[in-house]
């Protein structure tokens, strides 16, 4: 499925705003919208109601597991009541798209706002916020020049130091996946072997868990996304703030191919019936005011540079992101997951 852009550069983003002056109603619009989010209801429920108020088209939030969104997805098919999937991570998105579940959209209007490395070269699904997925290490006991590459927390002087949770999550698998496009399969597995050898412990809990471990002595490295520490940094809970005091965050690979970045993206489903404020929603979510709320609530950052992240991600300076190509390492999603089961990595 095709869904035509015209309506939308019709009115642009001018016709936009003069209905979000007056709310009248537009043309052509059923103003209605239902968005099933893998992304949690108060990280996404402001833009919704946002969009809403600028222009008067309902959204209807269902908000869900990763997985069980889009089993739901396959399942109802045609029938499916959904117009927007908003889901985490390329592994997710891509698996979405060889599902058959989302269109092939076409929007001016979002291929300037999200650039190439960042959106699926077919249109199906498109970036909406970045995350990093980065070191954090114990402030006092490991310096930040022991730190270099993803790589190197495979030598034996990580032994019994790194936390990282399950390769059964998708952020792992995408890390694991550029490493396969960097280095091939035989060089990732050998490299997963030794990072499982070097772990402080079986896997266990999310990435949070694992930042909390090198708090509390139990690893002294962890591999973990950005915003999880920026969450721990900006708490209201003074224990997750001493927690955020007691570690840093490193930017691997800086002298290579850069960090992994990963994105929060979203796509106009196959079967959507209200595709064209569908469109417009995801018009909305790429634009810049759409951009600086979806970052900020949730301390990623954005992809289009030129709108500013939350002071808390500012803090952390600008590095290099691995940019060579993210859809990509959903392709390579498949290759991943059994690397890991080979090499171990519960
Ligand atoms: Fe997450």
């Amino acid at each position: 499925m095709r869904i035509s852009n015209s309506l939308s550069n019709r009115l642009g983003w001018i016709g936009l705003t003069m209905a979000a002056a007056t709310l009248v109603p537009v043309d052509g619009f059923t103003a209605e919208v239902n968005v099933y989010s893998a992304r949690k209801e108060a990280l996404i429920k402001p833009l919704l109601d946002r969009f809403t108020a600028d222009t008067g088209i309902t959204v209807n939030l269902v908000t869900g597991n990763a997985s069980q969104l889009h089993e739901r997805l396959v399942s109802e098919g045609r029938n499916s009541p959904a117009d927007l999937f908003v889901t985490a991570d390329v592994g997710n998105l891509y698996r979405a798209k060889t599902a058959g579940v989302l269109a092939t959209v076409d929007s001016e209007v979002l291929r300037a706002a999200v650039p190439a490395a960042y959106r699926d070269p077919d249109g199906t699904w498109y970036g909406l916020s970045l995350r990093a997925r980065v070191i954090v290490y114990a402030l006092d006991r490991v310096s930040r020049e022991s730190l270099s590459t993803y790589e190197a927390l495979a030598d034996g002087e990580w032994s019994d130091r790194v936390l990282v949770r399950s390769s059964s999550n998708v952020y792992n698998q995408s890390l694991i996946a550029s490493l396969i496009a960097a280095h091939g399969e035989e060089q990732t597995e050998a490299w997963a072997r030794s990072l499982v050898a070097n772990m402080a412990r079986r896997p266990k809990g999310g990435d949070t868990d694992q930042i909390r471990g090198v708090a509390a002595g139990e690893g002294d490295v962890a591999i973990a996304n950005t915003y999880y520490y920026g969450r721990l940094v900006a708490s209201d809970d003074p224990d997750k703030r001493a927690i955020a005091d007691a570690t840093r965050i490193f930017f691997p690979n800086q002298d290579g191919r850069g960090a992994h970045v990963n994105v929060s993206g979203a796509g106009v489903t196959a079967h959507a019936p209200n595709a064209a404020p569908a469109l417009r929603l995801l018009e909305f979510l790429a634009s810049p005011a759409g951009q600086q709320m979806f970052a900020e609530l949730n301390h990623e950052f954005p992809v289009d540079v030129s709108v500013p992240a939350s002071k808390v991600v500012q803090a952390w300076g600008d590095f290099k992101a691995d940019t060579s190509g993210l859809a990509r390492f959903g392709e390579l999603n498949g290759a991943a997951i059994r690397l890991a089961d080979r090499a171990g990595w519960p």
